[in-house]
């Protein structure tokens, strides 16, 4: 994509320009991609690209999201994907780039645990910007999974049923993927404070983008307000955060926007976002 991107809009966002036109997209440094491969999944690129990385995301830490996202197509193109649990997160990212590059290969990690009203973003994130989500599930049916382990899994066991249902089968999707963003946000929980712009994700192997991680809950909504963005029903009843239906409860007056999730177990995350 060229950077004709100040002229593709203006698109506004509480009053300011999504695409100022000082912005060039073009300025950010080129990188030399490693191929992916066995060994960059086991031992990582090279110390230079890594160095390169890290300057970008210091580079990155005043953009705007949309400025990172734009920033990401044009460095990785067709080998940028975006897991979404269609989370207000997720949506601003699905909203920025059905004008950025509506292309970019969406999909969200169907457990077959999850809500009926979070299945059905698939069909509202079609209406509204025409973009299709690739629905990716594990081999086996979740009859199948817990007939195989003699019942559910999350109950006693949740990080194998998170490494089943989501972790294998996100493995899977992303052979062949250079990039792909995260919709966390650094205020979100102690260890996504610390959580870079841009970086190699050792786990899976290729570069992950987090573009809003600068961003707090309040921009999130002011904006998801403001530009009429398709949300999630169960955020307005009493879901901050929504994963999958058995684990995951409304949050009560004055707890932490995640506490619903895996709540009574010491989990606070399904795996996808942490380096363990
Ligand atoms: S969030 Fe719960 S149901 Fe969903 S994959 Fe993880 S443990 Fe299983």
């Amino acid at each position: 994509m060229t950077n004709g991107v100040s002229s593709m809009f203006p698109l506004t966002i509480l009053g300011s320009e999504v695409f100022p036109s000082s912005m060039s997209t073009n300025s950010a440094p080129g990188l030399a991609l490693p191929e992916k491969s066995a060994s960059t999944v086991a031992t990582g690129p090279s110390p230079e690209f890594l160095s390169e990385l890290q300057a970008v995301s210091e580079t990155l830490e005043t953009a705007s999201p949309w400025e990172i996202l734009q920033w990401t197509v044009d460095r990785f193109g067709s080998g940028f994907s975006v897991a979404t649990a269609f989370g207000a997160e997720g949506m601003l990212i699905i909203h920025w780039l059905a004008r950025i590059a509506p292309q970019t290969k969406i999909f969200n990690l169907d457990t077959g645990y999850q809500f009926p009203e979070t299945l059905a973003m698939v069909d509202r994130v079609r209406a509204r910007y025409g973009i299709q989500i690739e629905l990716v599930r594990p081999e086996l049916s979740v009859e199948q999974y817990e007939q195989a382990n003699g019942g559910p899994v999350y109950t006693l066991n949740p990080d194998q049923c998170c490494k089943d249902r989501k972790l294998g089968p996100l493995r899977r999707r992303l052979q062949g993927v250079s990039a792909w963003a995260s919709a966390i946000r650094r205020d979100q929980t102690p260890d996504r404070a610390v959580a870079p712009i841009v970086a190699w994700d050792r786990k899976f192997g290729l570069v992950k983008v987090s573009p809003l991680a600068n961003w707090t809950k309040k921009q999130v909504w002011q904006t998801i307000v403001h530009e009429n963005v398709p949300y999630n029903p169960l955020h307005d009843q009493g879901y901050p955060s929504v994963g999958c239906m058995p684990c995951t409860r409304c949050v009560l007056a004055g707890e932490d926007e995640r506490s619903g999730r895996w709540a009574g177990s010491k989990k606070t995350e399904c795996g996808l976002h942490s380096s363990d």
